[in-house]
């Protein structure tokens, strides 16, 4: 699949609807977009950078297969807040401090429609927001502390 990219890119900006329904052509976008995630080496994917506008993500944690998320639902949020640097393959070239809780509980639908409820932290957490964000037509520039690009200059040079 492509990956939509762009930070005014229409699909990108439009919030995703509920899946209802976890049937053929739900599982068929999984597939799809499982393999869009492998060859793009990405760490996340939401639906909406293939321009499907469902409540669909899947992140990858540490070396093991990645997880489906369907309607991801964030339960609760700790107070304590970490900045770390993202990037986006819809937005290639462009990195940025992003300031995200440390810790969420999180739920959500598997595609064998199984519900989970787990609690993520630090970089986990970080793939899983962002990813979110997505479902919202939100992307990470919206948030960002400080925006670098491959071009721009070190400022303290
Ligand atoms: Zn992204």
């Amino acid at each position: 699949m492509q990956i939509l990219v762009g930070e005014n890119n229409v699909n990108l900006r439009k919030k995703s609807v509920k899946i209802e329904k976890i049937d053929k052509k739900i599982k068929k976008l999984v597939t799809e977009m499982k393999e869009t995630l492998e060859s793009s080496e990405g760490i996340g994917l939401a639906a909406p950078q293939v321009g499907v506008n469902k409540a669909l993500i899947i992140i990858k944690i540490g070396q093991k297969a990645p997880i489906v998320m369907i309607n991801p639902e964030v339960l609760n949020e700790s107070e304590e807040k970490v900045i770390a640097e993202e990037g986006c393959l819809s937005l290639p070239g462009v990195w940025g401090n992003v300031e995200r809780p440390k810790e969420i509980k999180l739920k959500f639908t598997d595609e064998k429609k199984r519900s989970h409820v787990v609690i993520l932290k630090d970089l986990n957490a970080r793939i899983a927001l962002h990813e979110m964000d997505h479902l919202k037509g939100v992307l990470f520039t919206d948030r960002v502390i400080q925006k670098k690009t491959s071009f721009s200059l070190d400022e303290n040079l």
